[in-house]
């Protein structure tokens, strides 16, 4: 999954794109109104953050151009401010939710959750499922077979990826993308490492087996009898 952070305190910023990746999220950050307006329309997010004070333009002429646009991505909004009127002219300029700042780390990532789970794919259940594979992206939980499963941060965005386009087949490059933010170069080989480690704790010792490698393609999750 990934997210914008549009954040001119270097500090706040480079502090909340950390957390976010070692919570396993792809982040794009910028510290200007403009840069991220153009970020957030020619990329593709699943959720921004915005500051309200930027340079450029602010917070909230980001966010207009943003639903001018036509995106329906969640947004939340960081302010110092935390007046009635800011929040008021935020919600019907069509912000999600609001933090104010201070704010602890953990109170922002569960605020972006509940937005990811609410946000765009309408009615999404909270638990992807293959056969008797679960994950559970409320409480970041996988099992199989009633059997619990420990990933990593970077394993659950990348099951969690294949579980939600089950039966296709994911090139490489989009796998690169989504779940390390790198574009993808043949040199690596990165994402054969993850997926072999993946299929070592969720397709060892269980049947049938769910993750395929698909010659010269990529991989499919799929749920073959
Ligand atoms: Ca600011």
């Amino acid at each position: 999954m990934k997210i914008l952070v549009v954040e001119d305190e270097t500090k706040t910023g480079t502090y909340l794109k950390q957390g976010l990746i070692e919570a396993g999220f792809v982040v794009d950050l910028t510290a200007n109104g403009l840069d991220g307006l153009h970020l957030a329309l020619t990329e593709a997010y699943d959720l921004a953050i915005l500051d309200v004070m930027l340079p450029g333009i602010d917070g909230w002429q980001v966010l207009q151009g943003i639903r001018r646009a036509g995106k329906d991505m969640p947004v939340l909004f960081l302010t110092a401010r935390d007046q009635v009127e800011d929040r008021v002219k935020g919600l019907e300029l069509g912000a999600d939710d609001y933090l104010v700042k201070p704010f602890a780390f953990s109170e922002l990532l569960a605020r972006v959750r509940t937005l990811l789970r609410r946000g765009g794919k309408a009615k999404e259940s909270e638990l992807l499922r293959a056969s008797d594979l679960e994950l559970d992206l409320l409480r970041r939980r996988v099992n199989r077979a009633g059997k619990r499963i420990d990933l990593t941060a970077k394993e659950f965005a990348l099951l969690e990826l294949l579980l939600r386009r089950q039966g296709e087949v994911l090139p490489r490059s989009l796998i690169a993308s989504q779940v390390w933010d790198m574009n993808f170069d043949s040199d690596t080989n990165v994402i054969e490492v993850a997926i072999k480690r993946l299929r070592v704790k969720i397709d060892d010792g269980f049947e049938p087996k769910l993750i395929r490698t698909v010659r010269g393609m990529g991989y499919v999750l799929e749920v073959i009898d």
